[in-house]
């Protein structure tokens, strides 16, 4: 491909591995401009230690359209692992473009990414709070308790807006028949994964995707509630109303230009978690890698389903 973003010499934190963020929009590059389009969702401004600078939120879609693989990654800067493995495997992206449709968002807070931060305007805190994320899709869904209204009055964020409104607008002709969101979880030692597709807990990719953790040696918690009172099925919380982009493109209505309309409605919606604490980078990658690879037989396994 040939993004030609100008980077910026833009230090990046690289104390646990993590790729300089030259090296992530470089292998970025290399996907087949033949057969992806890409574009500049965002361009993020930041100050970091007293020099200003611009980063690009890219999202890339293949010229193929239809029911689609969605791909998305680095929605929290502070989770590496994703958008790593994903620039580990740009020749296996160009492969599976040439089968099926995929819409590809690999780094999502590249302004995060490079400083460690969780939000674009946050490092961390409050932990529990996800308010300023990228993904946030709150002004989008309907409210919870009235749902002829949406759930906030507007975006969180331009980030979050940009980001939001590419998603509504692709998932029409891209429609998500299965979406990874890869996530990381520095939280605890012992994690679940989140299915927000229409199957919720039930979904037999989860429960793959769980499988594969406990054999990669994770600490999965199969089962409990959650601090935030939510029920995990055998290291699976299903459908969950958190705002995030995962319950957008899961959602039958959303609320978009004034009034509701149809959502995206993807069938399965995966959100993977690894153990960021005490768990080296290399070890959460290679799980990132593995759901990588087995992606388009999960896309396919998704797309046949009839509900
Ligand atoms: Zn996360």
């Amino acid at each position: 491909m040939t993004i030609r973003v100008p980077l910026p010499d833009c230090r990046t934190y690289t104390k646990d591995g993590r790729k300089h963020i030259r090296d992530v929009f470089e292998a970025l590059d290399k996907l087949d401009d033949k057969l992806w389009n890409h574009e500049v969702l965002y361009w993020q401004q930041f100050t970091m230690k007293g020099k200003r600078y611009a980063l690009p939120i890219i999202a890339f879609r293949t010229k193929q359209r239809g029911k689609a693989l969605w791909i998305i990654g680095g929605i929290h800067g502070e989770e590496p692992a994703a958008p790593n493995a994903i620039t580990d495997h740009i020749g296996f992206l160009n492969d599976i473009a040439q089968r099926i449709p995929v819409v590809l968002i690999p780094l999502c807070n590249p302004a995060g990414y490079v400083r460690d931060w969780r939000y674009p305007d946050a490092k961390r805190i409050p932990r529990d709070y996800d308010g300023s994320s990228v993904g946030n899709s709150e002004h989008l869904l309907p409210d919870l308790r009235k749902a002829t209204r949406p759930r906030a009055r507007k975006p969180v964020s331009e980030d979050a807006d940009r980001l939001t409104e590419f998603a509504l607008k692709t998932a029409t002709k891209y429609q998500p028949q299965l979406v990874l969101d890869l996530h990381e979880d520095d939280s605890t030692r012992s994690l679940y994964i989140f299915s927000q597709g229409r199957k919720g807990a039930n979904d037999p990719i989860a429960k793959e995707i769980v499988n594969l953790l406990v054999r990669e040696g994770f600490n999965i918690r199969m089962k409990g509630v959650t601090k935030a009172g939510d029920k995990i099925c055998d290291g699976v919380i299903g459908k969950l109303h958190d705002g995030s982009i995962d319950e957008l493109l899961a959602a039958k209505r959303v609320f978009h230009d004034g009034s509701f309309r149809r959502g995206p409605h993807a069938k399965s919606v995966i959100v993977l978690e690894t153990t960021s604490k005490r768990v080296p980078l290399a070890r959460r990658i290679a799980v990132h890698r593995e759901v990588l690879l087995l992606s388009e037989r999960f896309f396919l396994a998704a797309a046949k389903e009839t509900n």
